[in-house]
């Protein structure tokens, strides 16, 4: 261990460690190396940033058009500069007082009044002050951390003794080398301090991009770091043991009953990935594989070919769904399809009764239930299956990671494994998958069942929102079933479910005679699960609904969507929405309601949903605009995440880093250890979730 770097508002920045502390890197530069005159920078066109220094000779906080703070400037050649902010602090007055020389850096732009900058960046110094004499860098912080505490934080570590030999290579020169040909790489010591303080020499531009050889250091380490751990587990994962199946359904058994009377046939995506399954389940390890389909493209028949597979062998299978309504969905389906056939099957949730409950564990642990379907009460305290052999987790990345972990510690508690399948319908880009999923297979179901028409998605102002009713009612008239989306509001459940509640009643008032339900969070489960069943019955023809809607939930009569402020919502969730219709034959409507304050980013993400279905199309801009973090639904382990790549470009740096993994624990088992452990740590778990 580095030595301690404590002091609470470093705490709150994760940095624990003089080693914590110098791998906090830079997220920008700024460079304040250079001073030009006020007519040199006014001199200039646009866009470019300038540091400029004059006196202050008037101070004034203006009321018109709203309160903002004006600064003047006068440099020594007699040149004046306005500098504006449209909030600011009382100290900031203090500070930039009539007669103090400032030293300011920002864009320049043309103002009311003449060439201004608005918020520079600002610093009183004496005229004379030396100029830094390389870039400033730019540190990620939160609320109260200024930039001045980590800076002085970092280069208080740098003089930890033990930090050095801490930081000492351990990659041997000859593998680097022979894998990064053409790459001359620093020393991750050189790499650090070149980052943190880059000298005047340094390229640059290269360090600001990120591809400056002491970036590639970091990346390729942190890299294979995580890169090693995802196949450590996978070699854990092979040397245990499972269920060995038979690579074919066994005669008269459950399988092929039910693929008798199954009332479609397997597009030609399903088969495939059921036969890659099969091929799995006849191993004697673990399967670990995703199953990775657009909404509405049959993941669950694939699901539950594989369950009723393993329960031919005499082995239980569960299945695991993120919410009651989707867990509530599954067993009313599979109860439907799967009873006839004789398959005694178990339900479990938070919302059952203590004595259903009870009946419910004692079913699964004395082995009678060969099917159980619940939400995360299956893997809950108290739950022991006699003979588990395989698990299907639908919608994983709505999981979170405390809870992936849990099940999977609930596996490795048992001496023979269960074969797991993971489905989700967020699909993840190449680069993801290969940094993040190394030991996973992957199935992708690429096609939805024939005789889908494909979804219209209109953006219409909120305004015109009155018109819609007219078109819902034709809907209603054509015997089709509608879902009405309520808008998200973050920052209070309950605002958000007063809303659903007056939009409820507005309805009721608009719609005489029409039977509109209501569904959201705060309901009970057994009240949320009547309203759902009602209107998958078709007993209730519009739905007012929050986002509990949003996975999964399968009603194929409904035709039309509206979902209100649809520019609060993220592109993954609006395309899950957007996913409950167009699941039947009848064409289907969803339409993006928004109001008068659009982003840009809130314009772009509408008007790709509008042009685009295709979810991995959706799923590449999300990443871009998020980071893998959300889209890997592990919001909670963000430190596990690669903080210093961008997946998007540097693809290549993966396959290379992969390939250096791999070599490592064959050539040097001892080294890749000591790697993982600098890197990770105790982190290394959350990988494997
Ligand atoms: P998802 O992949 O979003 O979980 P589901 O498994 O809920 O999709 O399937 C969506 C609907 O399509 C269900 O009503 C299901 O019964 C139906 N379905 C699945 N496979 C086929 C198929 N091959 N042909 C016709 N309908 C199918
Ligand atoms: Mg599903």
């Amino acid at each position: 261990m580095t030595k301690k770097a404590s002091s609470p508002s470093l705490e709150k920045l994760g940095l624990h460690s003089s080693l914590d502390c110098v791998l906090h890197l830079p997220i920008r530069y700024e460079d304040e190396t250079k001073l030009s005159t006020i007519g040199q920078a006014v001199g200039t066109f646009g866009g470019l940033t300038f540091q400029v220094q004059g006196v202050v000779i008037k101070q004034e906080v203006l009321f018109r058009p709203r309160r903002q703070l004006l600064v003047v400037i006068r440099d020594e050649h007699g040149d004046e500069l306005f500098l504006r902010w449209l909030n600011f602090y009382p100290s900031q007055q203090k500070q930039m007082a009539v007669g103090v020389n400032l030293r300011v850096r920002g864009e320049i732009r043309d103002g009311f009044y003449g060439p201004e900058m608005v918020h520079p960046g600002v610093k009183a110094v004496s005229p004379d002050a030396p100029l830094p004499t390389t870039l400033t860098p730019v540190y990620s912080t939160v609320a109260g951390v200024g930039q001045h505490v980590i800076r002085q934080a970092i280069s208080k570590a740098f003089k930890d003794d033990e930090l050095q030999s801490h930081l000492k290579d351990l990659l041997p020169r000859e593998v680097m080398t022979s894998t990064f040909v053409g790459l001359s790489i620093p020393s991750l010591w050189d790499a650090l301090n070149t980052l943190h303080q880059p000298g005047k020499s340094d390229d640059l531009a290269a360090i600001q991009d990120r591809h400056h050889p002491a970036w590639r250091r970091v990346q390729i380490e942190e890299l294979l770091a995580q890169q090693l751990s995802l196949l450590q587990a996978r070699e854990k994962r092979l040397a245990r043991q499972a269920v060995r199946m038979s690579q074919q359904a066994i005669k008269g058994g459950v399988l092929e009953n039910f693929l008798k009377q199954l009332p479609f046939q397997l597009t030609n995506a399903q088969q495939q990935s059921w036969l890659g399954i099969l091929k799995d389940l006849g191993e004697s390890y673990p399967m670990n594989r995703l199953l990775q389909g657009d909404v509405g493209s049959g993941k669950t028949v694939v699901a539950t070919l594989a369950a009723l597979h393993c329960i031919d062998h005499g082995y239980q299978a569960a299945i695991m769904a993120p919410t009651e309504i989707l867990a509530e969905q599954h067993y009313r389906k599979l109860k439907n399809w799967l009873e006839p056939l004789g398959v005694k099957i178990a339900w479990l949730t938070g919302s059952l009764k203590a004595k259903e409950k009870r009946e419910a564990q004692e079913l699964i642990s004395n082995g009678q239930a060969q099917l159980v379907i619940g939400t995360h009460a299956l893997i809950q305290e108290g739950v022991e299956f006699a003979r588990l052999g395989f698990a299907v987790i639908d919608e994983q990345h709505r999981f979170g990671v405390k809870q992936r972990l849990r099940l999977q510690q609930k596996i490795d508690d048992v001496e023979v494994d269960c074969h797991q399948l993971m489905m989700s319908a967020t699909p993840i880009p190449r680069t993801l998958a290969m940094t993040f999923y190394a030991d996973l297979e992957v199935s992708v179901i690429n096609e939805l069942p024939p005789g889908r028409t494909p979804i219209v998605t209109k953006l219409v102002k909120n305004e015109r929102r009155q018109e819609l009713v007219l078109g819902l009612v034709s809907e209603l008239n054509k015997g089709r079933q509608v879902y009405w989306v309520c808008p998200l509001i973050e920052e209070s459940e309950v605002l958000q479910l007063k809303t659903a509640v007056e939009t409820h009643a507005a309805l009721q008032e608009a719609l005489p005679g029409v039977s509109i339900g209501l569904v959201h969070g705060r309901l009970k489960g057994a009240e949320k699960n009547a309203v759902m069943q009602a209107f998958a019955a078709g007993d209730i023809q519009v739905l007012v609904a929050t986002t509990v809607i949003e996975v999964g939930v399968d009603v194929p009569n409904a035709s039309l969507m509206i979902i209100e402020h649809a520019e609060r919502f993220g592109y993954s969730q609006l395309h899950q929405l957007r996913g409950r219709v167009g699941r039947g034959s009848a064409e289907s409507v969803c339409i993006l309601l928004y109001g008068p304050e659009l982003s840009m980013a809130a314009k772009e993400r509408l008007q790709t949903l509008k042009e685009t279905q295709d979810g991995f199309v959706i799923a590449e801009r999300d990443l871009a605009l998020r980071g893998p973090g959300e889209l890997l639904g592990s919001k909670q382990s963000g430190d596990a995440m690669l903080r210093f790549i961008d997946l998007q470009k540097e693809s290549w740096l993966i396959e290379k880093t992969q390939e250096l993994a791999k070599q490592l624990l064959i050539s040097h088992p001892d080294i890749a250890q000591e790697h993982l452990l600098r890197w990770l740590g105790n982190r290394a778990e959350y990988l494997k979730a």
